[in-house]
């Protein structure tokens, strides 16, 4: 069948192949949805209830005859129009930038090594290397299976996974018994399989092409749904007060388009429209920066989310640690060997391993039981924790594929996280054989006579393997396995462990010809332990630093590793997660506690170890049920569930499987701790800025209520003419408020607790802060403007409408953070919120100086003691705010209060 293809199974495609199938067939992907294009972006916001109300208003003062003021409104339509579309177009373009980074990807064969490539480049005729967890991305015959199972739920909707084999099936079998296909849009549950493609992209028969981000739809995200809630109770608020406005003009005998007008004026005033998209584009910068750290966030709300995470729960090897593994002690019943790491000089010579058998084997078994790839360059390709066995046995002179061709693989039993072990099969030479040339030395033969025969080798996690073992190979005997030489392996297993070695048990046992050789975990009994190898993998650096982050900030850092609970609490000390007389929870303790025996326990503890899957989603549930928000990492496929448990799922961007990846709200390109913790940073400085942007707003609008409402009821005219309300509301709010989207962090963003989980979204204070400034900003504008009318002054309501404005913005200044003072900030730490204030002062003296604006909006000139008056105005509402903070950190700082907050 490979024929019919023309591809040589064992090397794939060379490249000119694959370029000449890729012009033949096109790339292997779907028509892919065009992102929302900017005209309909702008139809969205030209079509927005406000919008359309505004529309009304116009309409409503062109047919009064009042053309100047319908083109007034006009103008303010189409600036508000732009400014709306501005920020739309920010956010989907920050999105489409985060989707275009998560290109799926394949692990293929090609020019005869494995590479990996983008899912979009698979011809027909390449040969894909399958794994638990692997999206299939194409459809294709198998040409291995090894305990391979597929779950086809979207094709069949069989919820469980379908076993496949590399046996042809009749052509016209139905999908479900196809068991030697597989289909794209599938993906892989269990074992190891390799694929011939046959079709792909469109003519994939069944398949969809699989997309990464197809779980990144922009769904509402919680903080947003929280602020369509409030901008609705605020519609609601509008409403009333609007009605009660409209009555009072009505008494007063005001003229009926007039008062429409200021209803629908003071509508657009209450209620805060730019929110809900301001949100979108904090959100999404936040996670355009996030990426700029190696962090991808595949769903919006983890932006919010990452904010407030109290635990991370984090794998530890290639997370913690380097992945860099290197063997450096091999251990064989006692006899313990320590090889020299740094330089790589082989410790032990060419003589002792031709007069060591169980040496050799122990080197040989674990470059056998191994699913290394090898370049032609030698450059080894896989899991670091293979290749570190595969180096080591070349040091030795045991190339691993002249041991393959002396003893090829003819089955296996793939490893998953739940055994901790894997094994292969390999056919013994029968007869008089020939060594190959490059293992003759350490063999000190040409030639050897063989029985024939197979040899099963396994090699995994010591206490499991033991287990499976009923001898022990001392010193090239086999002896049966007793209490001593258990104890043995046992003490030396667990004095690697604790100098933070992790350590891999290797076994065998030889299958006599004829018989009947088990493929699958059947085969893993009745072994010879032949020994131990033990491996370093340094910490990371920087996660060192980033746990001390985590203490400052709050976060508790807690270890899950399926590693040695002595190897994991050693590191795990050495990081600094864990103190000196820290202790692990295995995974086998903890299914002997009940849920609230483990809620208790986690409390404290730092380090679980030897845990399984399923043991990780027990441990989301107990902490998420003690109030914790917890991000979780995870790797194999058997992850998944535990990362769609926690508040924040994340997944392996190097070594994770596609599976997990679909299931994560976020995923480390570096595989790295630290970039977790910078994301909850970026998280952190996201949270911060909607609040504060928020109270901004929110305050503003609240003084011009109040105006509006008060005005009337201390005997003045309607304080603020319509299209001054729709500026204020339009123009001199929006443009600063952008710039809250990129105000830089705090320096204590690192150095507090996390936000509580559903803390209101106006802060901790539940708005307190917010109703005290709006009341101070009424009286700071509203007396001034009240003694102006009484003394007859016709620039009253210019005074006022200006003093709103100039306020507003120097106040924005000051609410760029709740605890610090601006003069800590600094006035121009924001250059963003400088040019946005700039640009408007700019406008609004304009439209105050130049006769035609100043007619279109009914004001009047303003003499230098009015600017004066309105400057003095707007900074003494600066001072008033960083008076308010000043008490605040005052009353923090006082013992007493402390409990209270
Ligand atoms: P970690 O949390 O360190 O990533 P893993 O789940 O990868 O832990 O591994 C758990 C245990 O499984 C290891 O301590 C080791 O004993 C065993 N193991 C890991 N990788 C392999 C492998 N490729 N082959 C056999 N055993 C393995
Ligand atoms: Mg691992």
């Amino acid at each position: 069948m490979a024929a019919g293809l023309a591809t040589d199974p064992s090397r794939g495609l060379s490249e000119k192949e694959v370029t000449d199938r890729l012009r033949e067939h096109g790339p292997n992907e779907l028509e892919s949805d065009e992102g929302p294009s900017a005209a309909r972006i702008m139809i969205a916001q030209l079509t927005s209830p406000m919008i359309l109300l505004l529309g009304a208003a116009a309409v409503l003062s062109a047919a009064l005859g009042d053309i100047a003021e319908a083109a007034a409104i006009a103008v303010v339509i189409v600036l508000n129009a732009w400014i709306g579309f501005r920020q739309e177009y920010r956010a989907e373009r920050a999105m489409a930038s985060l989707q275009a980074m998560a290109v799926p990807q394949a692990n293929l064969l090609r020019d005869g090594r494995p590479a990996q490539v983008e899912t979009r480049e698979i011809v027909p005729g390449d040969v894909v290397l399958l794994e638990a967890g692997s999206h299939v991305p194409a459809d294709g015959r198998l040409l291995e299976a090894h305990t391979l199972s597929v779950d086809e739920s979207v094709l069949t909707g069989e919820s469980v996974a379908a076993s496949k084999g590399a046996e042809p099936v009749a052509p016209d079998a139905p999908l479900a018994e196809r068991t030697s296909m597989a289909y794209s849009g599938t993906s892989v549950a269990g074992g190891r399989g390799t694929l011939l493609v046959t079709a792909t992209g469109r003519q994939a028969e069944f398949g969809r092409v699989a997309d990464l981000l197809s779980g990144a739809e922009s769904k509402e995200t919680p903080l947003q749904r929280r602020l369509n809630n409030l901008v609705r109770g605020l519609a609601i608020a509008a409403g009333v007060i609007v009605a009660v406005v409209f009555g009072l003009g009505l008494l007063r005998g005001e003229e009926l388009d007039t008062l429409l007008l200021t209803a629908v004026s003071l509508a657009v005033a209450a209620i805060p429209e730019s929110l809900p998209a301001v949100v979108t584009i904090t959100l999404a910068l936040g996670a355009q920066r996030m990426l700029r750290r190696n962090a991808l966030i595949r769903r919006l709300y983890a932006v919010e989310t990452l904010g407030s995470v109290s635990t991370i729960c984090s794998d530890k090897t290639g997370t913690l640690t380097q992945n860099r593994m290197t063997v450096v002690v091999l251990d064989m019943a006692g006899d313990r060997r320590e090889l020299s790491d740094e330089n790589g000089d082989a410790a032990i010579g060419a003589g002792e391993l031709r007069a060591n058998p169980t040496l050799r084997m122990l080197l040989a078994g674990g470059a056998l039981c191994n699913d290394t790839g090898q370049a032609e360059d030698g450059e080894l390709i896989g899991d670091p924790t293979e290749t570190a066995l595969v180096a080591v046995a070349r040091r030795h002179g045991l190339d691993k594929r002249e041991l393959e061709s002396f003893l090829p693989r003819v089955g296996e039993v793939p490893f998953d996280s739940e055994r901790k072990r894997m094994t292969t099969i390999h056919r013994l030479p029968e007869g008089e054989r020939s060594i190959p040339p490059g293992l003759r030395q350490v063999f000190g033969a040409e030639s050897l006579e063989a029985p024939g025969g197979s040899v099963a080798i396994t090699k995994g996690a010591l206490e499991g393997l033991l287990a499976c073992c009923d001898s022990v190979d001392v010193g090239g005997e086999q002896v049966p396995i007793d209490e001593g030489l258990r104890e043995r392996a046992l003490a030396a297993d667990e004095k690697l462990a604790r100098n933070g070695v992790r350590v891999l048990g290797v076994a065998q046992r030889v299958w006599p010809k004829g018989g009947d050789v088990p493929e699958d975990t059947a085969i893993e009994s009745g072994l010879t332990l032949l020994g131990l190898e033990g491996m370093i993998d340094p910490a990371r650096t920087e996660a060192r630093e980033a746990i001390a982050t985590c203490r400052e900030a709050g976060v508790r850092a807690v270890m899950i590793t399926g590693d040695h609970p002595l190897t994991a609490t050693a590191i795990a000390r050495d990081l600094g997660l864990a103190g000196e007389d820290a202790t692990a929870l295995t995974g086998g303790q903890l299914e002997g506690l009940s849920d609230d025996e483990l809620e208790r326990a986690a409390r404290d503890t730092r380090v679980y170890a030897r845990v399984s899957p399923e043991d990780k989603i027990r441990i989301v549930e107990v902490l998420r049920r003690e109030g914790e928000v917890v991000a979780m990492t995870g790797d194999g496929v058997n992850d998944a569930p535990a990362l769609t448990q926690a508040d924040i799922g994340v997944a392996m961007g190097i070594t994770g499987t596609d599976v997990t990846k679909d299931a994560a709200d976020m995923v480390l390109r570096d595989d790295n701790f630290a970039t977790i913790v910078g994301a909850v940073r970026e998280g952190r400085i996201v949270f911060d800025n909607i609040r504060k942007f928020i109270r901004n707003i929110l305050s503003g609008n609240l003084a011009e209520v109040a105006v509006m409402v008060l005005g009337p009821l201390v005997g003045m005219p309607i304080p603020l003419l319509p299209l001054q309300i729709l500026w204020l509301n339009l123009v001199t709010d929006g443009l600063p408020a952008m710039a809250f989207a990129v105000e830089p962090p705090e320096s204590d963003v690192m150095k507090r607790p996390p936000t509580p989980r559903g803390e209101s979204l106006l802060g901790a204070d539940r708005g307190r802060a917010l109703v005290t400034r709006g009341a101070a900003l009424t009286v700071l504008v509203g007396v001034p403007a009240y003694m102006l009318w009484d003394s007859g002054d016709d620039a009253w309501q210019t005074v006022l409408f200006t003093s709103i404005a100039f306020a507003e913005l120097a106040g924005s200044f000051a609410m760029r953070s709740e605890r610090f003072s601006l003069a800590r900030i600094g006035v121009f730490g924001n250059r963003m919120l400088v040019g946005a204030v700039a640009l408007t002062v700019a406008l609004q003296v304009l439209l105050v100086a130049v006769p035609a604006a100043r007619d279109v909006m009914d004001l009047e000139p303003l003499a230098a003691r009015h600017w004066l008056l309105v400057t003095g105005i707007a900074l003494a509402y600066l001072a008033a705010i960083e008076a308010d903070k000043a008490l605040l950190r005052l009353r923090g700082r006082r013992p007493a209060a402390r409990g209270a907050s």
